[in-house]
């Protein structure tokens, strides 16, 4: 089932949409966005307004995770910090998937912004009360994510707090690739199996098509964010194609800290024709000055893939 959809209509309004540049076609149309932190998952343009401070325009390019990191920390941070400003942010990222008609949003939350609620329970009813207030009809499938530094035996053993009540839906590893052997992660992968997470993990964006097959084959993922240099490799293209692997893409992000050379070199064309499962998503919009009918755009503007390829993509996201 693709959610959201009513027959041709959806499809055809989202490729006039693209053909004509038209941005507020591509709103209208239900979307998914399935590899969102959600503390840097509303817009600026938003988050502006809501401070009524003018906060600054990020760089076209950054110096990959670290420097983007860093001028988060110098130039947002200050401005909606700790516990308050935090939910400030959550509530704009929840504003922004109504305004952008996501139909299906998986978010992702870290066990350390839970805890400065003092655990699930008022986490919970806050981040709920917040999908219910914007857009109550969105599948929500929420993301407990662990940085790839963490303490694997602590975390591990902490997991039953954060999931045993069913709120989450996956689980991924973030923050950066190479920090540990992929092995290290296997204890927290294997709980994840007992409470049927989704196993995702934050894979191939700085490292290697190996890396990728490496991380499904030694965790068993069902999904990889990023994973584009899996284009590097005919053979793990295949391999993930064969497994219905998916990929959940994030082009602005690639580009913007130099993983990818350009939207119109992106390595999302090769594997979308190798036949590997692909979506389309933000990672961190507030930090990439981005959102998703804009990700489309950019991709279709520059030549990257027809809108007809670019709407399978999106249907593809939809389909639970
Ligand atoms: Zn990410």
């Amino acid at each position: 089932m693709i959610l959201g959809e009513t027959g041709m209509l959806m499809s055809e309004l989202f490729r006039e949409g693209l053909i004509e540049n038209d941005a507020e076609k591509l709103l209208k149309v239900p979307k998914s966005d399935l590899h969102n932190h959600s503390t840097k998952g509303c817009r600026r343009d938003w988050l502006s307004e809501r401070l009524k401070i003018k906060l600054p325009t990020p760089p076209e390019r950054f110096d990959g995770l670290m420097g983007m990191q860093e001028w988060f920390t110098t130039y947002i941070k200050p401005f909606c910090s700790g516990k308050e400003g935090g939910v400030v942010r959550w509530e704009g990222a929840f504003a922004e998937a109504k305004r952008n008609n996501i139909r299906r949003l998986s978010m992702n939350f870290g066990a350390q912004e839970i805890d400065l609620f003092g655990g699930m329970t008022e986490f919970r009813k806050m981040i709920e009360g917040f999908r219910s207030m914007y857009c109550p009809e969105t599948l929500f499938e929420p993301e407990l994510t662990y940085v790839s530094c963490c303490d694997v035996e602590e975390a591990t053993a902490r997991m039953d707090e954060y999931v045993s009540d069913g709120f989450f839906h996956s689980i991924d590893v973030c923050g950066g690739e190479d920090i540990k052997p992929m092995e290290a992660f296997v204890p927290l992968y294997r709980k994840a199996e007992q409470y049927r997470l989704i196993k995702r993990m934050h894979v191939g964006e700085s490292g290697s098509a190996e890396d990728v097959r490496r991380a499904v084959e030694i965790l068993g993922l069902q999904e990889v964010h990023h994973g584009i240099h899996a284009a590097e490799s005919n053979e793990v293209m295949r391999f993930l194609a064969d497994n219905r692997i998916q990929l959940n893409v994030c082009p602005s992000s690639n580009v913007k800290l130099g993983y990818a050379s350009s939207f119109k070199d992106h390595p999302i064309k090769v594997l979308y024709e190798n036949g590997v499962k692909v979506t389309i998503n933000t990672d961190d919009l507030l930090i990439f000055d981005s959102s998703i009918e804009n990700e489309y755009l950019l991709l279709y503007r520059a030549g990257a893939l027809t809108a007809d390829q670019l709407n399978k993509i999106r249907e593809n996201g939809l389909r639970e």
